[in-house]
């Protein structure tokens, strides 16, 4: 049989005499330290679903599905893989859309579900080939960094103006041309892939 030794006895006896380092919880709410990073939370106001963090998430704790029937994009957020890296928060566009908070314990559940969290965002399909462009609140913050530049792109002129209600949708929309693409498609929503195809005949 082997002895402790003289050190290991002493470790036993201090410790039995010293307070737990570790925390109460959840006896006792924890207070975290100050740039403790724990649980991202979004701000939906401030998201405009641009994928960029899902992007740059390490665990692919962020996923993005869109949904071209719905015409939505659903952002998926598993907290119960996410590392507290702090990359989503870094790497926002906006630079508010996602923040990480103090909260890490409250994240403890026996049902991983409840750590799922799902947003949805407009998606702006372009009316040509169907394929996704983006979400219309990505393009607004957009317009809104570049200021007066927007104006012109005449896609962007279009979403200015259904944004400012200088016209009605009614009266700013314009059927899309059967067969081949016009040059009045340019008033349309389309994908880069399309626009170029419509600049093309009006400059060639
Ligand atoms: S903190 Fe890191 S792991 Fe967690 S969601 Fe953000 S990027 Fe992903
Ligand atoms: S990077 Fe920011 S704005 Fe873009 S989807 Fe993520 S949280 Fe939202």
């Amino acid at each position: 049989m082997k002895y402790p030794k003289i050190r290991e006895l002493r470790e036993a006896v201090i410790s039995l005499v010293t307070p737990a380092y570790t925390t109460r919880f959840p006896k006792k709410e924890h207070t975290p330290f100050e740039g403790f990073r724990g649980k991202p939370v979004v701000d939906d106001q401030n998201c405009v679903g641009c994928e960029t963090c899902a992007n740059v998430c390490p665990s692919l704790a962020i996923t993005f599905e869109d949904d071209r029937e719905k015409g939505v994009r659903i952002i998926k957020r598993d907290y119960g893989k996410c590392l507290f890296c702090g990359q989503c928060e870094e790497h926002c566009i906006t630079g508010k859309g996602v923040v990480l908070s103090d909260q890490i314990y409250d994240l403890s559940s026996f049902d991983r579900k409840t750590n799922v969290e799902y947003q949805e965002k407009e998606l702006l399909i372009c009316k040509n080939c169907g394929a996704i462009i983006t979400t219309r609140e990505h393009i607004m913050f957009m317009h809104k960094k570049l200021g007066p530049k927007a104006y012109s792109n005449i896609m962007n002129l279009k979403m200015l103006n259904e944004k400012l209600r200088l016209a009605s949708r009614e009266e700013t929309k314009v059927e899309l041309s059967e067969g081949e693409l016009r040059r009045r498609d340019m008033f349309n929503v389309l994908c880069p892939n399309c626009l170029r195809q419509v600049q093309m005949k009006v400059f060639s």
